[in-house]
């Protein structure tokens, strides 16, 4: 664990006790602070406590006697409205802060604090995660003590307190990135920019001016590496390389680029230096396939060669890489269907990455819908041999697929599954594929996406074995 000293004989309120508050009430009382704090849950509240925090209702608390409110990033801060907490802060000036601020405060640059490692920051509409496991299993591999946490894995205050090997590989959302005006990482990286999350951030502007500063807070002397495949990306790293800030490397998939990181033919190519030199086919890396894991595959690379001289190094652990569950997941196969748990697919633009690895696609979607729904997949739909319907999206999804693709309305999982793997056994197709890519949040039915996933597993682990002899004699 991290302290927080920054805050040592004050008062800080942590509103929301979740994984984030929690660890930001341990590492506050570790650095000498008083904490109070707030959830509207119960099982949260005690959880608070046992992490030492007082458990006081928000709307008691002395704002005079506090010096920082932690949000959690799940509380909304701007919109759709901000949380009342929120406000009274605001009117009281306190700063509304979020964990990653406080482990910022604490990794400053600073002569009287031993201990600085450099920090890696990346943020992005998709592929934050898979490119942050992706940079800590490289670094890792180098043999650094990589520290991945975050939005992904452990809370940013529960790493391990910087040691000489130390690299820290954070994931910001952009909930997180509005509570950390403090930090300053070594590197940045911007995977991509399409619209999501817009009911939180209020536009698609707001929503992409957070993501483009964190990039701004790298200091001059750090680098920031975008992928410039859309068009807020490219137009973010036109408005960087002019500003005389950091350094600004381009990724792109698709485009050779004169000076940058690139994936073509497929192969990755590595041009920052004089000329452009092959790093590795990208074949050879399994567990990443599609064109949107080269991309993921391009900004791991571009980060980790700042710190990694050895591109072999790198290609290796790139190779190695084990893959992380719910993202395109391999959960099993019966006979030549191959099951794919993709979960993590919460927006119509993770999906359409999902929908282009593969030609014949029993694909089962739903969920709570997000704005827009699935009309831009549209290019997709030739490859869906029939779609499986589930949750609050089923109508909206329906509207959209009615006369181009045939569909279910399944309703829940347990029978998108039975029907996907019926119908895909009966299918003439050679390698038929059923794919779970929602397109979707999964708050309607399920706690969060892991668990629509795991769901997922295991239905497909329950298929009986001669299901394929018998759906096809079924069938017959
Ligand atoms: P995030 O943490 O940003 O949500 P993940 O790595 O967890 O990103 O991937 C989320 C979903 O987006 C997965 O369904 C995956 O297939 C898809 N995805 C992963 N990388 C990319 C990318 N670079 N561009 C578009 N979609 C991606």
């Amino acid at each position: 664990m991290i302290a927080s000293r920054s805050f040592a004989g004050k008062t800080v309120a942590v509103f929301g006790l979740a994984r984030t508050g929690l660890a930001s009430i341990r590492a506050l009382k570790t650095g000498g602070a008083q904490v109070i704090a707030w959830d509207d849950n119960s099982a949260a509240r005690e959880a608070g406590h046992d992490a030492g925090a007082e458990i006081t209702p928000w709307r008691e608390w002395a704002w005079e006697t506090i010096a920082a409110l932690v949000l959690s990033p799940g509380v909304p801060l701007t919109h759709p409205r901000p949380h009342e907490v929120v406000s009274h802060a605001k009117l009281a000036d306190v700063a509304v802060i979020g964990d990653v601020e406080l482990f910022a405060r604490e990794i400053r640059p600073d002569a009287s604090r031993p201990g600085r490692a450099p920090v890696i920051a990346i943020t992005g509409t998709n592929g934050k995660s898979t490119t942050t496991a992706l940079v800590g299993h490289i670094l890792a591999s180098a043999g650094f003590d990589a520290q991945v946490g975050g939005n992904i894995g452990k809370a940013v205050l529960e790493l391990a307190p910087p040691g000489p090997k130390t690299i820290y590989v954070l994931e910001m959302s952009s909930f997180q990135i509005d509570l950390t005006p403090g930090l300053h990482p070594d590197a940045a990286l911007l995977t991509n920019l399409t619209p999501d999350h817009i009911d939180r951030h209020g536009s698609m502007g707001n929503y992409a001016a957070i993501k483009e500063r964190l990039l701004h807070q790298v200091p001059k002397d750090g680098q920031v590496i975008v992928g410039v495949d859309d068009a807020y990306g490219a137009a973010i790293f036109t408005a960087l390389s002019a500003n005389g800030g950091a350094t600004a490397t381009p990724v792109s998939v698709g485009k050779i680029l004169g000076r940058g990181v690139f994936a073509v033919d497929g192969a990755l190519y590595d041009a920052q230096s004089q000329h452009a030199t092959k790093v590795m086919a990208l074949e050879d890396a399994p567990r990443l396939p599609g064109a949107h894991n080269w991309q993921n595959i391009a900004l791991a690379y571009a980060a980790a060669r700042i710190f990694v001289k050895d591109s072999r190094v790198i290609a290796s652990a790139i190779a190695s890489f084990p893959g992380l569950a719910h993202r395109m997941e391999d959960v099993g196969r019966l006979g030549n269907i191959r099951f794919i748990n993709d979960s993590k697919a919460t927006n119509a633009d993770a999906t359409a990455r999902a929908l282009a690895c593969y030609p014949d696609i029993f694909w089962i979607a739903g969920g709570k819908p997000k704005e827009g729904g699935i009309a831009a997949l549209a290019a997709y739909f030739p490859r869906i041999r029939k779609a499986y319907l589930i949750g609050e999206a089923a109508d909206a999804f329906a509207h959209t697929l009615d006369g181009r693709v045939a569909y279910e309305r399944s309703g829940t999982l347990d029978k998108a599954v039975a029907a996907a793997a019926a119908d895909a056994a009966a299918s003439s197709t050679p390698a038929p594929i059923v794919l779970l890519s929602p397109a979707s949040a999964s708050y309607d039915q399920f706690k969060d996406f892991e668990q629509r996933g795991d769901a997922f597993r295991s239905l497909v682990a329950k298929l009986p074995h001669d299901f394929h002899q018998n759906e096809s004699r079924a069938a017959s």
